[in-house]
């Protein structure tokens, strides 16, 4: 560790793509960036603005106005121009951004790329380094810079360990499961994995789901602090993320069998469909790796022994409860699909039927 740190002081200080010590990691690269981490600390201060707007708009009362949190129940004292700098950066966001999208907003999307893009530079106005021109507009670029220099001090250091903290954890799994599991899913969704390394983006925060994937290009962002991604779930969010970006056939041949047989075509199977083979791919992995990660749900815990109820196929001896199980999706607006899944389209992941006829099963049970 001493030595590597010797010999690559800057990668280890500075980069923000952070490959472990024992080299980049297959399939992805994960990254903790500076500005796209306080781009969605200041979406979600706005958006928590936005939804109590009678605390935004007592003026008189300082506590009532957007405090830069630490962590739950701490809160730092800003001086009173960092205070300024901050709020005026929550309320662009919020004249500007919480009435959009993360996910599907192109604006957003775009502005969060280039942050992402912007991640080694220390500012976005090309004012000391040329290079580092965002060419985002005027205002933006004065709010962010001024709200990056309360942040840099008081919360990102914060952020990043958080940031690097999940990155180490999930590193070791990625690094022994990640090709044969992108193997596995590009079959499976009968496409090829993308050849370049997919970019995820680790984000103290994200949005309301605590991930989300934007396509052209692919890229993932993932909260780090987000309870739903920690732990053995972490390897199911990165793989049922990337799956966003290559289940398009999957989507389209819904879409097909149900234009065929005159039914309307159900708005999330897909999506279900993606939870269901993300979780059923993970499970046994998951289960044949014992040490690999250490903060995983023991065996008599709840999370753990949870798990198999209800799971009346294939691994079902599984100690691993998939995300879409563990967050009751099927019980919220997907219950019809679970069984579809588990009759139609398990025989697949089994071998046992081919893809066209599994979807032509699917659509026709619905
Ligand atoms: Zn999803």
């Amino acid at each position: 560790m001493v030595v590597i740190a010797l010999l690559f002081p800057s990668a280890l200080a500075a980069a923000a793509q952070i490959d472990s010590v024992y080299g980049p990691l297959p399939v992805f690269e994960l990254h903790s960036g500076f500005w796209i981490n306080l781009h969605h600390r200041l979406y979600e201060e706005a958006r928590q603005q936005r939804n109590a707007p009678s605390a935004a708009s007592a003026k008189a009362g300082k506590s009532a106005k957007p405090v830069l949190q630490v962590a739950p129940g701490a809160k730092f004292t800003l001086t009173g121009a960092e205070q300024r700098a901050w709020d005026d950066a929550v309320s662009y966001y919020a004249a500007n951004y919480a009435d959009k999208d993360l996910l599907f907003s192109t604006e957003l999307v775009l502005l969060k790329n280039q942050l992402g893009d912007f991640e080694t530079c220390d500012e976005l106005s090309g004012t000391k380094k040329k290079s580092c021109d965002a060419g985002l507009p005027g205002r933006l670029t004065q709010v962010l810079e001024a709200a990056a220099a309360v942040y840099r001090a008081h919360r990102w250091p914060t952020d990043d360990r958080a940031n690097r903290a999940w990155i180490k954890r999930a590193a070791p799994l990625v690094r022994e499961q990640g090709v044969g599991l992108s193997h596995r899913l590009a079959d499976i969704f009968q496409t090829q994995w993308p050849n370049e390394k997919i970019r995820v983006d680790v984000s103290a925060v994200a949005n309301a789901a605590g991930a989300y994937t934007t396509l052209d290009p692919l890229r993932v962002t993932i909260a780090s602090t987000d309870s739903r991604n920690q732990g053995a779930a972490a390897l199911e969010v990165l793989f049922h993320e990337a799956s966003h970006g290559i289940a398009t056939p999957v989507e389209l041949a819904i879409a097909r069998e149900c234009r065929q047989r005159d039914k309307p075509i159900p708005r999330d199977l897909w999506h279900a469909l993606i939870f269901y083979t993300t979780g059923e791919v993970i499970k046994p992995v998951l289960d044949t790796e014992g040490d690999a990660s250490s903060d995983r749900a023991v065996p008599n815990g709840s999370e753990g022994s949870s798990s198999s109820q209800g799971s009346k196929h294939g691994s079902d001896d599984s100690d691993y409860a998939p995300n879409a199980k563990r967050e009751n999706l099927y019980e919220r607006g997907w219950e019809s699909y679970l069984p579809i899944l588990t009759r139609y389209w398990q025989p697949y992941l089994e071998g046992q039927v081919t893809f066209d006829d599994a979807i032509a099963h699917m659509v026709s049970a619905l």
